[in-house]
């Protein structure tokens, strides 16, 4: 028996039909019907909707694609996984596969790294608030300390003094690249020479092993230049250290940052036009750091924490078509089961969005909204979108940086997430939540049960 048709009350409205748009880009949007080989539908009727998908191939590719490009230009490079990324075991583990090190800005980050069987000595230990216990224990594995600020460096100074410790010791240093905001309020300023003087203090004393500098310029910079600004300034501080103390340090660590290939949302053109590519960004650094003269054992191990321009294209979202509907402007409004509570990035990103199936040549300006019951729960405020149904699939491109970290629980379950692996077969590496989950931590006080 066929299904009933629903009576839909008629509307005209502006259809596109393959066209250039007046960005000169066409407006077609292609169906994407499989990742890495395996089809979307398969993925969902095995591991439900909403659910985010990671490819393996992908994080290898892009990891191996920036360590090559990094290392043609300066012969000492090291990667360090930044877990605020995306920390899910299985990434991390890809990544460290690769040869990366942990790059962690928590004490809850150093500890899944040393889960993962990370050891101290490759993990990089950046950010503001790390507990008296988190530097103790960091001293004793011999991680890489960041100091972020002077009331960290004389902690350091009195636990290391107390326990008869060394500490490896880097400081992360803030600057003036030419970007504005800039970011000063991480680390130790150079430009007013904050930055020297705890050089100074940290090379004074006999329980701190200074052994490299550290700056983390920004994110999704979309300036190569910066990075050579940055790389000028710590170069600089690098031989203010060899000339005034003949301290050779082990490593320079120009951070994270940069762009990927998302569109901003305040952005004209796409990403793919405007952002600078892997190689410009290599270009800036090791030029800065080819003025550091010295034998090759002399020169610094170059350190990059890069994490989205590594993950975001090496992650998905598929999800599932809930209604069509129309807004009182007439304009067409389609409403999706994942939300802003676990796609947070949509809150910078113009995400591109596939139909997981053929569709129509025809498209219309579309506003695509999640299914929380909240108005800022928009996914895509307006994109020229073909004609979908309900119960079609969608698949959102370029999610794999963040959105597993910051998402949050919020009326529904945080879904499945899978990854490809190389040889094809999918795994799931993050179960969805279910109530009891979700309830375990809750106390319900005794005097307010059974009523
Ligand atoms: C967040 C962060 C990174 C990674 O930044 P991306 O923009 O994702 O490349 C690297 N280093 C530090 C210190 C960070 O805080």
């Amino acid at each position: 028996m066929s299904a009933k048709k629903i009576y839909e009350r008629p509307i005209v409205t502006k259809n596109q039909a393959g066209f250039m748009n007046k960005f000169g880009s066409s407006s077609l949007v292609k169906p994407k019907v499989e990742i890495d080989g395996v089809l979307v539908k398969d993925l969902v009727q095995k591991w439900g909707s909403p659910l985010f998908v990671i490819s393996e191939k992908q994080i290898r590719s892009n990891q191996r694609n920036a360590l090559r490009i990094f290392k043609s230009r300066y012969p000492k490079v090291q990667f360090a996984w930044s877990y605020k990324t995306n920390y899910l075991k299985a990434v991390c583990a890809v990544f460290h596969s690769e040869g990366s090190w942990a790059e962690v800005v928590s004490e809850f980050e150093y500890q899944k790294a040393r889960r993962l069987g990370i050891s101290g000595e490759n993990i990089i230990f950046n950010g503001p608030d790390k507990s008296e216990n988190a530097l103790l224990t960091a001293i004793k594995e011999n991680a890489k300390i960041h100091i972020d600020h002077y009331d960290e460096l004389y902690k350091l100074l009195e636990i290391t003094e107390a326990n008869n410790l060394k500490a490896n010791v880097a400081i992360r240093v803030n600057m003036d690249v030419g970007v504005y905001p800039k970011w000063d309020r991480f680390g130790f300023n150079y430009e007013n020479g904050e930055a020297w003087q705890a050089l100074k203090r940290i090379v004074i004393s006999k329980n701190l092993n200074l052994i490299g500098l550290h700056t983390h310029i920004g994110t999704y910079m979309m300036s190569a230049d910066a990075y050579k600004i940055a790389t000028n300034k710590l170069v600089d501080l690098a031989k203010g250290l060899k000339n005034n103390f003949n301290i050779n340090l082990e490593y320079i660590d120009l951070g994270g940052g940069f762009a990927s290939h998302n569109t901003l949302l305040g952005q004209y053109l796409p990403a793919e036009e405007v952002v600078p590519s892997m190689d410009q960004f290599a270009d800036a650094i090791s030029s800065g750091l080819i003025e550091l003269s010295g034998s090759l054992d002399e020169l610094p191990t170059l350190v990059l924490e890069t994490g989205r321009a590594l993950i975001d294209d090496a992650g998905y979202l598929i999800s599932k078509v809930i209604a069509n509907k129309r807004l009182s402007t007439g304009k067409r409004a389609v409403i999706i089961d994942a939300g802003v509570n676990i796609l947070f990035t949509s809150f910078w990103y113009k995400h591109k969005i596939h139909p997981a199936n053929e569709t129509g040549v025809h498209t219309e300006d579309t506003a695509i909204y999640g299914p929380l019951c909240m108005n800022i729960d928009c996914i895509r405020d307006s994109i020229i979108f073909p004609n979908v149904k309900k119960d079609d699939l969608l698949v959102i491109d370029y999610v794999g940086a963040y959105n597993v970290t910051q998402w949050m629980q919020f009326i529904t379950m945080r879904p499945n997430v899978v990854m490809i692996m190389q040889d094809g077969t999918v795994e799931l590496i993050r179960k969805s939540e279910d109530i009891d989950y979700i309830e375990q931590l809750e106390i319900l006080p005794s005097s307010l049960k059974n009523r």
